[in-house]
C-alpha cells in the first residue's frame, strides 16, 4: 500500500475559459478542462488562418415571401 490513490490531481487554469482543469491522465482534454474548450481553442486558431465567413444574410437566399412564383413576369408573351 503506497498511499498514492488519493493523491489530489495537479490543476491548472483551462487556457480557454481559465477553470481549473485536472492535468492528471484522467483528463483527456488536458490542459483544458473539457472537450469543449479544447475544441474552442484549436477552432479559435484555425479561424484566424482560414477566415470561414459566417452566411447570415445571404443575399443570394430565396426570401420566404417572394415564393409566389412568376405572376405576369416579364417573358410573358402578350397579344
Ligand atoms: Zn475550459
Amino acid at each position: 500500500m503506497t498511499g498514492e490513490t488519493a493523491k489530489p490531481a495537479r490543476l491548472v487554469a483551462c487556457p480557454t475559459c481559465g477553470a481549473a482543469a485536472a492535468y492528471d491522465p484522467a483528463n483527456p482534454w488536458r490542459p483544458f478542462c473539457s472537450e469543449r474548450c479544447r475544441s474552442i481553442d484549436l477552432g479559435a486558431w484555425a479561424s484566424e488562418s482560414y477566415r470561414i465567413p459566417l452566411r447570415e444574410g445571404d443575399p443570394d437566399a430565396p426570401s420566404p415571401g417572394e415564393e409566389g412564383g412568376p405572376a405576369g413576369g416579364p417573358n410573358t408573351p402578350g397579344s
